[in-house]
C-alpha cells in the first residue's frame, strides 16, 4: 500500500512529537527543547532530547534520531502504515484509502494523473480565450472602454468567452471528458428524468486567468461586459483552487510588491488590472471573499506591508472589520498593517482617474494604521462618558487584543484602551489574562505569525543539552562543512529564519550553484505555499527529490550538528555577499579600459564590500 507523500507531509505538520514521545517518556522542557531519559538505550541522566521546532527526537547517547513516525516504529513496535494510522487517528486525519489491490492503486494513479492535468486544462482554456479575445470587437472595445491597454491585457493574460454554450467542444477533443467538469469548465445539468446536459460555465464574460504563485492556471474570474448577472463569476472550489487562499494578481504582483513596499488588497480583479495600467502593479485582490488569515499569511510572505483598500459603504466597512481579524494574528512589531477607506462614490480606479497618482498614493500613506483601526472598532456603539460604555469599549476590544502577537504595538494598545476605558494599564491586562489563561497557550500557539507548528520560539538545539559526545567509533563526516553547507543546514533544520531574511538575501542564496541553488528554491516554494514547517515535515517533502541524499548527508547524518545561533546565517550571508561582489569587481577591473561606467560602478561596489567586511568584524 502506498500512502500519498503529501498525507505524510500534511501528517507531520499536525503532529507534535514532544507529545508524541510524552505519551511514553517522561520529558522535562530545557531550553528551547524537552530532555528525558533515552527509551532507546539504558541510561541514568537524560540524554535524550526533542526538539518541537525540527519536530525530531535525538539521542546524544546512541545516537537514535527520527521524527514522530519513526518514533512510534522504533519505540511502539508498530510498521509504518500502523504509525500513520495511529498518528492520522489522533490528530482526526483520514488515511487515504488502502490501495492494496492492483486495480485499486491503478485507479489512485490515474486519479492522481487527473490532478496533474488539470492545470494544463486550465492552461489550454485560457490560451482559447485569448485568442477569441482578438476576434471578438466588443471584448476590446469593453476593455478598452475601462481605459486597458493591449500591452496590460496581455501582461495579465485576459481572454474572453464567447457567448454560446459549447464554445469549449472546439477547443478540447473530448468534450464528455470529466476533466473539463473537475477543472469547473463545464457544468452537467441532470434533471430528473431528462438527459444530462453538458455546457460551458463560462459564456460572454471578459476572462481573467487566476495563477497560483507558482504561475500555472488554477481557475478563471469572468466579468460581463454588460449589465447581465451575476456580474463577476468565479471557478467553483477544485482540487487545484481554493477561494479561501488564493489571491488574484498575486504572481503578476510579485515584482512591484518587492520595488513599492507594500501590498494593496483590493476587492476585485478589475481593481487589480486598472490599477496596474495606473501605474500601482502591486495590488492584488480576493476572489468573491472576505480577506482570510489563510490570504493575508501569504501575503506576508512577499511583503512586510499590507493595505487593504475598501469603498467607503457600509459593505466595504463590514469587509475592513473582517480583514481586521485576518489580520491582528499577524501584527507583529516589524510588520505594518493600514486600512483605506475610498470616498463612497469610488473604487481604486475611479479614483485615480479622477483625481490622479499623486493623490491615491497621499490615501494609501494617510490610511488608518490598524492599532487606530481597532479603537474605531472597540469604540463602536460606546457611550464613553458613562461607566457602562467605558466597559463595553473594553469588553469589545478584549478579543481584538487578545488576537495580537506579543509585542510592543501590543502592550502599546494595552496602554492606549486602559487610558480610555479609565482604569489602570496593569488591572486591564490582569483581567483580559485571567479570563482566558487556559486558552493563552493554544493562542500563542497557533495565532502569531501564522507558523503552524512551532509551540516554542525557534533557538538552538543543543543549549538544551549537555555536551556533545565524541560518538565513539562512529565515523562523523568525511570532511567539515563549506559555507554553502552550512547555509543549507541552517535553512532546513530552522525554516523560520528564511522567513526573516530580505528579498535580497533570498536571491543571493537562490543564485548559488546547483544542488544548493535547486533545494533551496525548493525550499522557497515550499514557503510559498505552505509556509514554515518543521525539518520532519520538510524531509517528508524531499522524499523522491533529485537532491534528496544531498539533504540526508548534511542533516540526517549529523541531526546534533545543525543548530546555529542567530548570527551564523547573517555572517554566511555576508561572505556569500563578499565573494559575489569580488567577482564582479574582479570582471570589471578587466573591463575598465572599454567601459567608462565601470570605475563609477567599482566605486561603489567597494563601498558596500566595506561596510561588510565591517559588519564580519564586529
Ligand atoms: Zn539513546
Amino acid at each position: 500500500m502506498a500512502i500519498p507523500q503529501s498525507f505524510i507531509q500534511e501528517l507531520l505538520n499536525r503532529t507534535d512529537v514532544v507529545e508524541v514521545v510524552g505519551r511514553y517518556v517522561q520529558l522535562k522542557k530545557g531550553g528551547a527543547n524537552y530532555m528525558g531519559l533515552c527509551p532507546f538505550h539504558g541510561e541514568k541522566s537524560p540524554s535524550f532530547s526533542v526538539s518541537p521546532t525540527k519536530q525530531f527526537f535525538h539521542c546524544f547517547g546512541c545516537g537514535k534520531n527520527g521524527n514522530a513516525i519513526g518514533f512510534l516504529m522504533e519505540h511502539g513496535g508498530m510498521s509504518f502504515i500502523e504509525a500513520v494510522k495511529d498518528l492520522a487517528q489522533s490528530y482526526g486525519l483520514q488515511v487515504p484509502e488502502d490501495e492494496a489491490d492492483p486495480a485499486e492503486r491503478q485507479r489512485a494513479q490515474q486519479q492522481r494523473q487527473r490532478q496533474a492535468t488539470l492545470n494544463d486544462v486550465l492552461e489550454k482554456a485560457g490560451e482559447s480565450y485569448r485568442k477569441n479575445l482578438k476576434t471578438s470587437p466588443p471584448a476590446v472595445t469593453y476593455l478598452k472602454g475601462r481605459g486597458l491597454s493591449g500591452e496590460i491585457a496581455k501582461q495579465f493574460g485576459l481572454g474572453y468567452a464567447p457567448d454560446g454554450w459549447r464554445n469549449l467542444a472546439s477547443v478540447f477533443s473530448d468534450y464528455q471528458d470529466a476533466l473539463l467538469v473537475e477543472a469547473g469548465l463545464v457544468i452537467v445539468n441532470a434533471e430528473d428524468g431528462a438527459q444530462e446536459k453538458r455546457y460551458d460555465r463560462f459564456r460572454d464574460r471578459i476572462m481573467f486567468p487566476i495563477r497560483n504563485v507558482k504561475g500555472e492556471c488554477i481557475g478563471f474570474g469572468g466579468r460581463v461586459l454588460g449589465e447581465g448577472t451575476p456580474k463577476y463569476l468565479n471557478s467553483p472550489e477544485t482540487p487545484v483552487f481554493s477561494k479561501g487562499r488564493e489571491l488574484y494578481g498575486l504572481f503578476e504582483a510579485r515584482q512591484a510588491l518587492r520595488e513599492a513596499g507594500y501590498v494593496l488588497v483590493t476587492e476585485g480583479y478589475m481593481d487589480v488590472v486598472a490599477l496596474a495600467q495606473l501605474g500601482f502593479p502591486n495590488a492584488v485582490a480576493t476572489l468573491g471573499t472576505a480577506c482570510t488569515t489563510d490570504h493575508v499569511q501569504k501575503l506576508f510572505r512577499f511583503t512586510d506591508s499590507v493595505v487593504f483598500s475598501f469603498d467607503g459603504d457600509a459593505a466595504g466597512r463590514r469587509a475592513a472589520r473582517k480583514a481586521l481579524d485576518g489580520a491582528l494574528p499577524f501584527a507583529s512589531d516589524t510588520r505594518n498593517v493600514k486600512f483605506l477607506f475610498l470616498p463612497s462614490e469610488h473604487d481604486p480606479d475611479s479614483f485615480v482617474r479622477a483625481h490622479g497618482t499623486d493623490a491615491f498614493s497621499r490615501m494609501v500613506s494617510d490610511a488608518t494604521p490598524l492599532s487606530r483601526f481597532v479603537m474605531e472598532v472597540a469604540r463602536e456603539g460606546c457611550d464613553l462618558d458613562s461607566a457602562e460604555g467605558r466597559a463595553m469599549l473594553a469588553s469589545q476590544a478584549k478579543p481584538l487584543w487578545l488576537a495580537m502577537p506579543e509585542g510592543v504595538l501590543k502592550t502599546q494598545m494595552l496602554n492606549e484602551l486602559a487610558d480610555v476605558v479609565g482604569i489602570g494599564q496593569h488591572e486591564l491586562q490582569r483581567l483580559w489574562q485571567n479570563a482566558t489563561q487556559t486558552g493563552k497557550a493554544a493562542l500563542s500557539a497557533s495565532a502569531p505569525q501564522g507558523k503552524r507548528n512551532h509551540p516554542t520560539t525557534p533557538s538552538s538545539w543543543s543549549r538544551a543539552t549537555p555536551p556533545k559526545p565524541t560518538f565513539m567509533g562512529t565515523p562523523m563526516r568525511s570532511k567539515a562543512p563549506t559555507r554553502r553547507d552550512r547555509a543549507l543546514q541552517i535553512l532546513f533544520a530552522d525554516m523560520l529564519q528564511w522567513d526573516t531574511l530580505s528579498g535580497h538575501q533570498h536571491s543571493l542564496l537562490l543564485e548559488m550553484p546547483a544542488p544548493y541553488s535547486e533545494l533551496l528554491s525548493w525550499l522557497n516554494q515550499q514557503w510559498l505555499e505552505n509556509g514554515v514547517q518543521s525539518l520532519a515535515a520538510l524531509r517528508e517533502g524531499l522524499r523522491g527529490h533529485a537532491h534528496e541524499a544531498v539533504v540526508s548527508r548534511l542533516i540526517d547524518d549529523a541531526p546534533a550538528d545543525i543548530d546555529s545561533d542567530a548570527g551564523e546565517l547573517q555572517s554566511i550571508l555576508a561572505a556569500l555577499e563578499i565573494e559575489q561582489l569580488s567577482e564582479t569587481i574582479g570582471a570589471l577591473t578587466q573591463r575598465m579600459g572599454s567601459d567608462p561606467s565601470a570605475y563609477e560602478r567599482i566605486k561603489q561596489l567597494n563601498a558596500r564590500l566595506a561596510v561588510l567586511k565591517n559588519t564580519r568584524r564586529v
